[in-house]
């Protein structure tokens, strides 16, 4: 039977000669998901802005989603399914028909499966953070399938799970908020570059006479504009909220009201933070005591004083305990009374799409396949068969996640697809360095050309995307490549009919007005404004638990503490400096990286590089480096810079490998070892060297 028939999820398409805009949202891994309006004339996307009516976005694009144009009409987007024609990683390709394509992995794909069906991999994260482009109708495919389950860890886990010991749930303060604040520590976080529409706000607040204090390993553009800037060592966090916790309980700066009603563990809790006088935290924080003495006087006598955490800090080996530290500090001294005291990390868990019926777990009918942890992809791709293990991975379909370039250790990643044993099939807009790897590349449409719904991380908004311009040469809609899929392996479930609109109709139900998300694009959800108020945190005893009953019943502590990196400075004469890899600006990930308006403002793979540390060396600005350590090296341009602190290197990420010199990123050096909770990668905890090339 021939499936290859045309696209069910339609755009609202121009007449010839005139000019419509659309509504959507921006689909990529950020905190802001802006709502999004798209020119259309003639059928063809001319310009992506701002939707000026939603209140967050303000009709404001960062640099990157305002050339969304360039990216979708990319000359080498990929508009045909291709199919290998050279050795695995050549990224050599025949163009086939969508009919040869889908017959030949259902053929290998079934195969597999009547073997052992945990043998193929789903392999995803948020190259869209789309309820419906995400894991839908993927959802609903790999369990009819019976396929191996992913832990999709590689961001965030290890900070939502301390989030949810802490506080009960992925929860904070309303991001609006933050404009009434009076002091807003930004703490492991990059604003202008990661969280534009925060900053927006904090630069408000600013303008109304708050202090902003940056704490970060490194100078960013945000710590330049912060009145102070805490350039503490990498992953030191949970030391330093420790030791501000130790100011506030011996100076006596506490809510002892709201402690005694809303929380759980004060007494045990203070035993601990104790054990952590300012002189102790500045040494094992790389600060002085004087600075964080004046810090924690700060935070206690500011009123509202409010934290925007992101997700850096939680990247080590202590990140889970790092946020549930630094979560435990506005109850202590009450800043929750305020809806704009508090803290915010992320508001994901206010707002919940119904996971249940959009990817249909029922569909497994009782099978419990084993999960494989994204975050150790390398390694486990070149794994036998064991007990323990179960089957080896014998295919993997990879959509929305570039893999090769953005999980840690990419020379074990890249070896494991290079497998020609492995079967590949990658759903993509571009060739990727994993769609190299593919035996098929299957062509994907961009945010543009499809239906899709959102919530966001860092708002309570939910948002609908709706298709501005049909799809481009014959990409699909994720959604439709695995119906297309699921019908060719002959599952006739009904639920495999469903089409775009309806799933995103089915994503949140009655609790969205679904005529207000297609007039405005947009719906805001009820959230209170003080959500911590009066206590009510969702944990098991209803308080801020800064003791966790629960994590003591894993055997683990149930209070916070600092975890000393994997790789602690100073522990390896060999290699010396700790590396950090945070975002280049113009890039998301490893999104963007082939736009070339953005990759020229971006120029070449960078490493900054402290003037001491250079000048040991032998480096100038401009030299080309080798960065090394036993899993790898990179070669980049050194930029000699006061932006990093000595001892400590930043390697901004992530390009491409084969954009990079001699076709490796930063990846290669990082490590697949976890963090402490949530099972997360550990990409800000790694040491180097560095010398010329
Ligand atoms: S990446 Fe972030 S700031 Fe940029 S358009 Fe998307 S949501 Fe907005």
């Amino acid at each position: 039977m021939s499936v290859s028939a045309t696209p069910r999820a339609t755009a609202p398409l121009a007449p010839a000669g005139s000019e419509i805009r659309v509504l959507g949202a921006c689909p990529h891994d950020c905190p802001d998901t802006c709502g999004l309006v798209t020119t259309v004339r003639d059928g063809v996307a001319v310009r992506v802005q701002g939707n000026p009516e939603h209140p967050l976005t303000a009709g404001v694009l960062c640099t990157k989603v305002s050339r969304y144009t360039e990216r979708t009409y990319h000359p080498e987007r990929v508009l045909t399914p291709l199919r290998r024609v050279g050795p695995k990683g050549a990224g050599r390709f025949e163009p086939c028909t969508w009919d040869e394509a889908l017959a030949d992995i259902a053929r290998r794909l079934s195969a597999i499966a009547a073997r052992d069906p945990q043998a193929i991999l789903p392999y995803s994260y948020a190259g869209t953070m789309g309820q419906v482009q995400g894991e839908a109708m993927a959802g609903r495919f790999f369990h009819r399938l019976g396929a191996s389950l992913l832990d999709r860890t590689i961001c965030a886990s290890a900070g939502g799970e301390g989030l949810i010991y802490t506080l009960g749930g992925r929860l904070g303060m309303k991001v609006e908020h933050f404009v009434d604040s009076k002091l807003i520590l930004i703490w492991g976080s990059n604003a202008i570059t990661s969280n534009l529409h925060f900053w927006r706000l904090a630069q408000d607040a600013r303008r109304r006479g708050a202090r902003l204090v940056c704490i970060d390993p490194r100078r960013t553009e945000t710590a330049e504009k912060c009145d102070e800037h805490l350039a503490l060592k990498p992953g030191t966090d949970a030391a330093l909220a420790l030791g501000l916790m130790h100011e506030l309980i011996a100076q006596d700066w506490l809510d002892h009201d709201y402690i005694r009603r809303h929380t759980l563990g004060f007494e045990r809790l203070r035993e601990r933070a104790l054990q952590w006088p300012p002189e102790r935290t500045a040494e094992v924080c790389g600060l002085t005591a004087e600075q964080i003495r004046r810090l924690a006087r700060d935070y206690a006598h500011t009123r509202p004083a409010a934290i925007r955490l992101n997700y850096g800090m939680q990247r080590a080996r202590g990140g889970g305990n790092a946020v549930r530290a630094v979560a435990c500090l506005p109850a202590l001294v009450g800043a929750w009374r305020h809806p704009a005291g508090g803290l915010l990390m992320s508001n994901s868990g206010w707002v919940r799409p119904r996971g249940e019926a959009l990817q249909r777990p029922d569909l497994l009918a009782g099978r419990q396949p084993r999960t494989i942890n994204m975050s150790t992809i390398g390694d486990d791709l070149l794994r036998e068969a064991s007990p323990d293990f179960g089957p080896r991975i014998e295919a993997v379909v990879v959509y929305n996640s570039n893999p090769v370039a953005v999980a840690p250790q990419s020379s074990r990643v890249a070896q494991g697809f290079a497998r020609e044993d492995l079967f590949t099939v990658v759903l993509e807009h571009f060739l990727t360095d994993t769609a190299d790897h593919a035996d098929y590349v299957l062509p994907a449409t961009t945010q543009l050309e499809h239906w899709d719904i959102h919530k966001a991380y860092g708002h309570t908004d939910v948002l609908l995307n709706r298709p501005a311009v049909a799809p481009m040469g014959q990409a699909l809609p994720n959604t439709e490549i695995f119906r297309r899929l699921a019908r060719t392996m002959g599952f006739d479930d009904p639920c495999f009919e469903d089409d775009d609109e309806t799933l995103c109709r089915t994503a949140f139900g009655d609790a969205v007005d679904w005529a207000q998300l297609l007039d405005k694009g947009f719906a805001a959800m009820p959230v209170a404004e003080a959500p911590f108020a009066e206590g009510g945190f969702p944990t098991p005893s209803g308080r801020c638990e800064f003791y966790s009953e629960r994590l003591a019943a894993q055997g683990l502590d149930g209070l916070p503490d600092w975890l000393p990196n994997h790789e602690e400075a100073g522990s390896d004469p060999r290699h010396p400096l700790a590396m950090i890899s945070p975002p280049a600006r113009n890039f998301l990930n490893s999104t963007f990286v082939n736009v070339k308006s953005l990759r020229d403002i971006e120029g070449k793979p960078l490493l900054e590089i402290h003037p001491q540390d250079a000048a040991a060396r032998g480096i100038a600005s401009g030299s080309l480096v080798r960065v090394f350590n036993d899993r790898g090296s990179y070669h980049c341009e050194a930029e000699v810079s006061e932006r990093a602190r000595p001892g400590v290197v930043h390697g901004l990420g992530i390009w491409w490998r084969k954009l990079g010199p001699r076709g490796t990123n930063v990846n290669e050096l990082t490590s697949q070892k976890l963090t402490d909770l949530g099972r997360a990668p550990v990409f800000y905890d790694c040491l180097v060297q560095v010398e010329t090339a």
